[in-house]
């Protein structure tokens, strides 16, 4: 499957399945919806994904954003986005696809209450449906590199 595709089917795959059973943001306010302190916010898109936003949906911006991969592409919301909108890497928020399943995101201690419980703590379909997705993501070497870059990353924040 080419990483235009890979996305959109991931994508589809968590439209309607959520961290929890209930709404996650209640406990939190939207914590992972917020910029940090510095006003800085925003996701990092999965390959080709930016082609989603042409036009781009009232509320976003996108730029490049060489911190994980080279010639990524970097999405900013105000916090607030319709779920049609919803970007891969926040469908997939607090949760990560692996090679072979799937792992709590190292970079949800900033933010997530649901860190805490780990993968128990969190809704079964939701973490099936993030296996399957990263099981179609694997499978195209875009994803899978950009995927690769973002547990290197994770490894490094390991460090501080
Ligand atoms: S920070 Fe965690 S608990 Fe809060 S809305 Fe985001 S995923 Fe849900
Ligand atoms: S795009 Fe939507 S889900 Fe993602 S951080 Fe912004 S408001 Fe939250």
């Amino acid at each position: 499957m080419e990483a235009l595709q890979a996305v959109i089917e991931a994508r589809k795959l968590l439209e309607n399945i959520t961290p929890l059973k209930t709404d996650c943001g209640r406990y939190c306010g939207g914590a992972c919806c917020q910029s940090d302190e510095d006003g800085q916010g925003g996701m990092l898109l999965f390959p080709e994904e930016e082609k989603l936003y042409t036009p781009l949906p009232a509320g976003f911006a996108l730029t490049q954003d060489d911190a994980v991969l080279p010639g990524a592409w970097l999405l900013t919301c105000d916090g607030a986005c319709n779920r049609a909108d919803r970007p891969l890497s926040c469908r997939l928020f607090p949760l990560l696809p692996t090679a072979k399943g799937c792992r709590m995101d190292r970079r949800g201690w900033a933010v997530c209450p649901l860190m805490d419980h780990g993968k128990a703590g969190l809704n079964p379909a939701f973490t099936a449906a993030v296996i399957q997705a990263g099981r179609l993501l694997y499978d195209c070497p875009e994803h899978a590199a950009f995927l690769s870059a973002i547990h290197a990353y994770n490894e490094r924040l390991k460090q501080f």
